[in-house]
């Protein structure tokens, strides 16, 4: 799922459990943590292409978006804060540390949007559009117009 549409959907949920949630502040660690789970992949990103662009990096991980049809470009190397293993860790910690309870929730949350994204809403976008998926890609980051000095 898109940053984007991290960013809509978690807005949605927060709007959802605004009148349930006394402290807005904590409402809005939810928020930036659900939308800002995706990081592992513009880490990811600045490692293997020595490239800060922020830009760039949302074009590349776009361009691989699984709704193109195109080989997917999220994969267990750049997703290292979506696995089970993060979620579990900070859930366990967040039994001790109650500021950790947001993260925790914001990080199922995530990883709710990524699997129902997965799993329920772009095969029925391919299906739809005909679109095959596995188009294999070459590795090397987008070329944008201009050049990669600005980020
Ligand atoms: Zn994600």
């Amino acid at each position: 799922m898109l940053p984007t549409e991290h960013a809509f959907g978690s807005t949605l949920a927060a709007m959802a459990a605004a009148p349930l949630v006394r402290d807005k502040k904590t409402l809005a660690f939810f928020w930036a943590v659900a939308v800002g789970q995706d990081v592992d992949h513009y880490l990811w990103y600045v490692w293997r292409f020595r490239d800060p662009s922020l830009r760039r990096a949302y074009q590349y991980f776009r361009s691989r978006y699984p709704g193109t049809g195109r080989k997917k470009g999220q994969q267990s190397e750049n997703r290292f804060l979506h696995g089970p293993l993060p979620l579990l860790t900070v859930g366990a910690a967040s039994l001790k540390f109650r500021w950790l309870r947001p993260v925790a929730a914001a990080m199922a949350f995530h990883a709710l949007l990524d699997v129902v994204n997965e799993y329920v809403l772009l095969p029925r976008v391919r299906a739809r559009s005909g679109i095959e998926t596995g188009t294999p890609l070459t590795e090397s980051p987008p070329e944008l117009a201009g050049s990669r000095s600005s980020a």
